[in-house]
């Protein structure tokens, strides 16, 4: 079932008299109970896409055009009050850094009690059973302790632990997860990406995985969306995407994981960097990076075309298709 749907979303930055774009011509789906990552190096507009979905986009940024669906209801014009309403929720984000969620001066318990009691009408002593028995679903160890503890007291991973216990509260129907474990030592990263699955599963809620992490995508998601500089390149279920990448920014961010370095060799880079909102080049934005560019790529923007069962937006790959059918069809007359 479709849950949310991002139709030609166009995003945005007004700096300094000039009218940037930051995400362009954005589109998919998520259905419920489905993991979706969306991959990219920073700067490739991954985050202002999960912002998003959630209108909160601040100046000097807006939505330039599009649409946003959640269940038929779009979210772009929606009034303040039924925002705060799908926020949370509904929709629910995870940050790298829980700090951003979790308030500074208030206890652990009282934040959960405040989260139980915003749309329940239960005694404190009730919310407070409620909120240690989710504390100990999120496998935080000693829960009555942590109930009375401040966020500044506990570990980046259980604070983490703390803000999956307050999504599990809210029982929205997607999580936005932001590079929910880009902060963490990498045995935690583990276990919070295992919770992170086994909530979504056990409770069929679906979740966008914001990541540069191929690593952890590979073990989560579905389906993958690759963003460069602003535009979706790649799109397919995950074990394609992965095993056979079809636009060249795949294959390169593929080859830059250091378990594809021979041992004493230097790690795989893709050349350059990505172009910032105001370098935007004509053409295929990731022309200057790529080994296959031509002058049609340095003037004209490709379009997405079916390869497979993934989407992707290059020329080379359409001219490899082109070529294939044409091959085909001469063998069959
Ligand atoms: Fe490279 Fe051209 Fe494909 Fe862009 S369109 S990725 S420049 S081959």
């Amino acid at each position: 079932m479709n849950l949310l749907s991002v139709n030609n979303l166009h995003v945005n930055f007004h700096i300094k008299g000039q009218d940037l774009a930051a995400l362009i011509d954005v589109s998919f789906t998520l259905n419920r109970g489905e993991r979706i990552a969306i991959v990219g190096e920073s700067g490739a507009g991954k985050s202002i896409l999960g912002f998003s979905i959630v209108n909160l986009i601040d100046k000097p940024g807006y939505i330039k055009s599009g649409s946003i669906k959640l269940q038929n209801k779009e979210i772009t014009t929606m009034t303040p009050r039924l925002l705060q309403e799908v926020r949370g929720k509904r929709i629910a984000m995870i940050f790298q850094d829980p700090m951003m969620t979790l308030n500074p001066v208030l206890t652990i318990g009282a934040q959960l009690v405040e989260a139980i009691r915003s749309h329940t009408r239960i005694s404190f002593k009730d919310a407070r059973n409620i909120a240690i028995e989710k504390l100990h679903s999120v496998q935080i160890a000693s829960p009555e302790k942590r109930f009375n503890q401040y966020p500044h007291e506990l570990s980046g991973g259980m604070r983490q632990r703390v803000i999956i216990a307050i999504v599990l509260l809210l029982n929205p129907d997607i999580i936005i997860a932001d590079e929910p474990t880009t902060a963490l030592d990498v045995t935690i990263q583990a276990e919070i990406i295992q919770l992170l699955l086994d909530i979504c599963r056990d409770n069929s809620m679906a979740l966008l995985l914001i990541s540069h992490d191929l690593g952890v995508v590979s073990r989560v998601a579905e389906r993958t969306i690759v963003m460069y500089a602003g535009r979706v390149v790649e799109e397919g279920p995950t074990l394609e995407v992965i095993n056979d990448p079809q636009h060249p920014y795949t294959q390169g961010l593929l080859n830059a994981l250091p378990q594809m370095a021979l041992p004493g060799q230097r790690l795989n880079q893709i050349q350059g960097n990505m172009p910032s909102l105001n370098e935007r080049p004509t053409g295929c934005a990731f022309h200057s990076r790529c080994p296959y560019a031509t002058d049609k790529c340095r003037q004209q923007q490709p379009d997405f075309i079916q390869s497979g069962v993934s989407s992707v937006a290059c020329f080379m790959v359409e001219n490899m298709i082109t070529e294939f059918e044409q091959n085909t069809d001469e063998e069959s007359l």
